[in-house]
């Protein structure tokens, strides 16, 4: 994929573990792909709150120093790709405030459609916001909320916002994990000798040893403290078909060796490869290649069910940073060859299968074609194990404004000409939810089909009165 849609953020939680800082950086390594632009942790020791924000990747934000600084045995972490606020470091997460119950941390993972409204609302209130990301909302909303325990006040917050979310929370001698009620993004519990700990996706889990406990439900806040794990649905519990699981985590975004949304994301990427090698399968073709790492397991699927030999015919170069600057403008362009190279003996003369994840601007499938027909390749042949992107996203994933999605202008045979292919074919939208269909719900496929569950005119609605208690 040409990489212009971005993940949104990953968070992860600790509860009663004496090296809660230690497995929270741990646990936000495995989660580094969710978000690169910044990282934190929040501990609390009995009621002291110490947190570390930087911009930058985990690797390089912490370091013994800092990590044995960050004493306590509760932790949240978060790290941050800013899909709404800014990209600086006063937006870094977790975002901690001070209340007169104590001090309060918040990890959030989602977009809130009316955090601006909420916003807009306390100000007029006279709240002051030092940030502009959502996440301060969460807290400012709280913090109006003055009655009953934090369970009851967390599920009053859940009243007031709209949109994407899952969050942890980490307030007195309690962790917090919600989920909003349609479940857009992922978030579960696990279990590490005595301790809890919360993450959005199992693989941060495998990394330090835990053991998944389940999945936290759409519309679920589990409360963890000394008495143990409670559970509650301020809103109800969500009916199955009105779930809004993203589908795009299956497609792209969650690691292929996580579990969510009761799936394991390798299973069904390598299913949605079967399934377009069943509805678009050059039969002639020499091999599959995938472009990698967003093609990998779609592109072992097709091969497979093609029946045709599966190639690493593009390597990719992992060592290449996001901030990578041409040396000198005599000798750029090195362009797509930065982070792909093909394999020659594996390409000149043949007939090649060339499977991705998604195309958004389809800029990046162009130079892969040309690279590969620079190469010698025969034909090349691009397969897509996901729909035309249509539409952008409003719950989290920083998507291009529709105008800068190919395929919401262009037919297939238009991009095809453009990318220059010999052929071009997409994963049908019913290959693909008859794929994903399982246990625990529907998915929003939105950015395929414009259907948004929370629609676009009431995220840009006026302001709802009289939202919060005094
Ligand atoms: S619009 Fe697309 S990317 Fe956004 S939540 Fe829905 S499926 Fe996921």
């Amino acid at each position: 994929m040409d990489k212009s849609l971005k993940h949104e953020c990953g968070v992860f939680g600790v509860f009663g573990h004496k090296e809660a800082s230690n497995l929270t950086y741990l646990g936000l390594h495995a989660l580094q792909h969710r978000g690169q632009e910044s990282a934190g942790i929040a501990v609390v020791d009995e009621r002291t709150m110490r947190v570390h924000r930087q911009m930058g990747y985990v690797a390089d934000i912490f370091d013994a120093t800092i990590l044995d600084a960050l004493v306590g045995s509760s932790a949240i972490g978060h790290v941050r790709y800013s899909t709404a606020g800014g990209s600086v470091l006063k937006n870094a997460q977790p975002f901690t405030v001070e209340t007169r119950r104590g001090n309060l941390a918040v990890a959030h993972n989602g977009n809130l459609v009316n955090a601006e409204r909420l916003r807009q609302d306390l100000e007029d209130k006279g709240d002051l916001f030092y940030t502009n990301a959502d996440t301060e909302v969460i807290a400012h909303v709280l913090a109006r909320h003055k009655k009953g325990s934090l369970e009851e006040r967390v599920g009053r917050v859940m009243r007031r916002i709209k949109g994407a979310y899952s969050f942890v929370m980490l307030a007195g001698e309690k962790l917090i994990a919600a989920r909003d009620p349609q479940g857009y993004r992922p978030l579960v519990l696990g279990r590490l000798g005595d301790a809890y700990i919360i993450s959005s996706e199992t693989c941060a889990l495998s990394l330090i040893g835990a053991k998944f406990e389940r999945e936290i439900e759409p519309g679920e806040v589990v409360c963890i403290s000394d008495e143990g794990v409670t559970s509650s649905f301020p809103l109800g519990k969500t009916k199955k078909e009105k779930v809004q699981q993203c589908i795009f985590e299956l497609i792209y975004f969650a690691r292929p060796d996580s579990h969510i949304f009761d799936r394991s994301v390798y299973a069904i990427r390598k299913q949605f490869g079967v399934r377009l090698a069943q509805e678009s399968n050059v039969p002639d073709a020499d091999c599959v290649i995938p472009v990698p790492d967003s093609g990998v397991v779609a592109a072992m699927g097709f091969a497979e069910t093609a029946q045709i030999p599966y190639e690493m015919g593009l390597i990719r170069n992992h060592y290449v940073g996001r901030t990578f600057i041409e040396p000198t403008q005599q000798i750029r362009h090195f362009g797509v060859r930065l982070k792909l190279n093909p394999v020659e003996e594996l390409i000149s003369g043949r007939s090649i299968i060339v499977v991705d994840d998604s195309i958004v601007r389809a800029t990046t499938s162009r130079k892969i074609v040309s690279m590969l027909r620079a190469a010698g390749a025969k034909e090349v042949h691009m397969r897509i194990s996901a729909p035309p992107i249509l539409w952008p996203c409003y719950y989290g994933i920083d998507t291009p404004e529709r105008s800068q999605l190919i395929a919401s202008s262009h037919s297939v045979q238009e991009i095809c000409e453009y990318i220059e292919a010999d052929s071009l074919a997409f994963l049908s939208q019913e290959g693909m939810m008859e794929t994903a269909q399982g246990t625990t719900g529907g998915f929003c496929d939105a950015c395929f089909t414009g259907n948004y569950f929370i629609p676009p005119d009431e995220i840009t609605a006026p302001a709802e009165v009289s939202l919060y208690e005094n």
